[in-house]
């Protein structure tokens, strides 16, 4: 069983309204032992009124985390993560942020490419929807290439769940040449990817990525791999794990990752 999310947001992510509390709660509700915040931070957010919506106000967080890993002590660990918009033209500032700081985990993810992010509207109105899937894609790549700070990378394929089809006709084969690079150099930087189970839940037939990258990461030597719900409310918190498993399973892995002070320990499927 799988007894970590890895993956989830609170109210210091300006697109959830959850407590910290009920994210915890919802997490011992659910069986699970071990819970990484995993609020965002993207840098310059582009074409947002407010720049700083999206950053993280560090001190604050790491307060309130600090305090409530007090509150659950026994009850469930309680681990304290990012989720860090990655961009090239920013490499400095991001690597910044996160350097010497106690984050137990930092999730690198694509969001804003190139000043557009697929989650605002208006992203597929210039490109195709292959256009738009390899755009993002893309990212991934040059992003592992200038920046080392993550310990995973976030929900490769998340660009399918805002695409006109979404999922329909998308077969990541098809972006193998814009994929592998990034993987690569993810694998040889000895760093992981997740398994985001928010597709699922916004009802995608897969989760983030495909079994197909799942796959093609374990082909090129890939072993390190957390589970995450995404969740930004408490009835998201281990959403599909059971699914999750056989998921992992039938894509080759025997273990999943948690991080603790950045260093993956590893637990069997
Ligand atoms: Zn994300
Ligand atoms: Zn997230």
């Amino acid at each position: 069983m799988i007894l970590a999310d890895s993956h989830i947001h609170t109210r210091f992510s300006a697109d959830s309204s959850a407590t910290l509390e009920s994210m915890a709660d919802a997490a011992i509700e659910q069986g699970l032992k071990t819970l990484t915040f995993t609020d965002h931070c993207d840098l310059d957010y582009p074409n947002i009124p407010d720049p700083d919506l999206f950053l993280m106000k560090k001190p604050a967080y790491f307060e309130a985390m600090q305090n409530l890993q007090k509150r659950y002590k026994g009850k469930l660990e309680i681990l304290i993560g990012v989720e860090i918009g990655l961009d090239p033209s920013h490499a400095e500032a991001i690597t910044n942020f996160v350097d010497g700081e106690p984050f137990d985990f930092v999730i690198g993810s694509s969001h804003v490419v190139h000043g557009r992010d697929p989650f605002m509207p208006g992203y597929f109105d210039v490109f195709s929807e292959r256009e738009g899937y390899a755009f993002y894609f893309n990212s991934i790549a040059e992003n592992a290439l200038a920046i080392k700070c993550y310990n995973v990378y976030g929900h490769l394929d998340y660009v399918v769940r805002y695409g006109p089809n979404q999922d329909r006709d998308y077969r990541p084969y098809d972006y193998l040449d814009i994929f592998d690079p990034g993987l690569k150099t993810i694998i040889a930087d000895g760093r992981g990817i997740e398994l985001n189970t928010s597709g699922w839940n916004r009802g995608l037939k897969q989760a983030h990525p495909h079994l197909d990258l799942l796959r093609r990461y374990r082909e090129l030597g890939g072993e390190l791999i957390t589970v995450g719900s995404d969740a930004h409310s408490p009835q998201s918190v281990g959403y599909g794990f059971a699914q999750a498993e056989e998921l992992l399973k039938t894509a080759g892995f025997k273990y999943y990752a948690v991080y603790k002070a950045q260093k993956p320990q590893f637990f069997p499927l």
